[in-house]
């Protein structure tokens, strides 16, 4: 019998235990649960991987506590600008969108692409536009805002370094203390369909304009039934010249590889040799998973119809 499954993240970095407040992380824990539980749920009523990467989402994009829809970082210029994408493996559609404002579900938005648009990659005011044609709940800017948010910019605000997210710090430990915060997730449903979405609002005090590797399909997005659905979060710019997650479905489709090995070259070897901290999570289309990373932590959990589950946050 086709084993279905589902795997998230939100986030991946600096993340250690002695950072943490005991309220912190069993909200950190309740939020990863909440979005496992939501992708499930659509895998286990025999609907798509598509639309249970999408829910999980959601559930991530709605929670203050990770960098994404509601929560999301603030840019140079103090505003959010968020990036999303969407594959899936199943005929290889994809949408995405890059440097959207006021989209309450950026994920929602990177789908209506890949459904009901004949492109794959809308950014700007552009993808706006097309947000309010298509009927995209909008939000206004308070709805995004969030204190620890608009302290981690103040912080870096005068300055022009720009900083990964996840951290409570001031300026000089949010630079040594590199933490990345984006979500993430990857299925493979009843019918062995797989599929992978991502959202993020990208880095604290990033440049105007400057897009990240999540919404790039290839680089932090990547779905094809034929080898893996890839979701990754880390320092973009070498995950981007890695084309991290499509290098996986590579060394799967090319050189053989399981999803775990060819996963672990990418994260382990291929980024590390770039300085490219961070972490992926994987499905293929037998269900089998994987989650890696090679920062001290990653919100990650996974679930599957063999009644595994397992919710982490550090390394073990
Ligand atoms: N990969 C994201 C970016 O570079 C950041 C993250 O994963 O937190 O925009």
């Amino acid at each position: 019998m086709q084993k279905f499954s589902i795997v998230v993240h939100g986030g991946a970095g600096t993340i250690l235990k002695e950072d943490m407040t005991p309220e912190l992380e069993a909200a950190y824990i309740k939020g990863l649960q909440d979005a496992i539980n939501a992708g499930y749920a659509v895998l286990e009523e025999g609907g798509t991987s598509v639309n249970a990467v999408k829910a999980a989402c959601v559930t991530l994009e709605d929670n203050l506590l990770f960098n994404a829809g509601r929560g999301s970082v603030f840019t140079k210029k103090g505003v959010q600008e968020m990036d999303a994408a969407i594959m899936d493996g199943n005929g290889l559609a994809a949408g995405a969108v890059a440097g959207v404002r006021n989209v309450r579900n950026p994920i929602e938005l990177a789908t209506e692409v890949m459904i009901n648009s004949n492109h794959v990659f809308l950014s700007g005011k552009g993808a706006n536009d097309f947000a309010i044609k298509q009927g995209i709940k909008l939000e206004p800017d308070e709805f995004f805002f969030s204190q620890f948010r608009y302290d981690q910019w103040r912080a870096l605000r005068d300055s022009d370094n720009y900083s990964l997210d996840h951290t409570h710090q001031g300026l000089e430990e949010l630079m040594k203390d590199k933490k990345f915060g984006t979500i993430g997730a990857a299925a493979c449903d009843i019918q062995g369909n797989i599929a992978a979405s991502t959202s993020t609002g990208g880095m604290t005090n990033k440049k105007y304009g400057r897009i990240g590797d999540s919404p790039i399909i290839g680089a932090g997005t990547y779905a094809n039934n034929k080898t893996c659905a890839i979701s990754c979060t880390g320092h973009g710019e070498p995950f981007i010249r890695a084309v991290a997650a499509h290098d996986v479905s590579c060394l799967m489709e090319y050189k053989g590889m399981t999803l775990q090995q060819a996963m672990n070259q990418v994260v382990n070897v291929t980024l590390v040799a770039m300085e490219g901290e961070g972490g992926m999570i994987g499905v293929d289309a037998a269900g089998n998973t994987s989650l890696i990373f090679n920062s001290a932590g990653m919100y990650r959990a996974m679930k599957n119809s063999e009644g595994e589950s397992f919710v982490g946050i550090y390394k073990d």
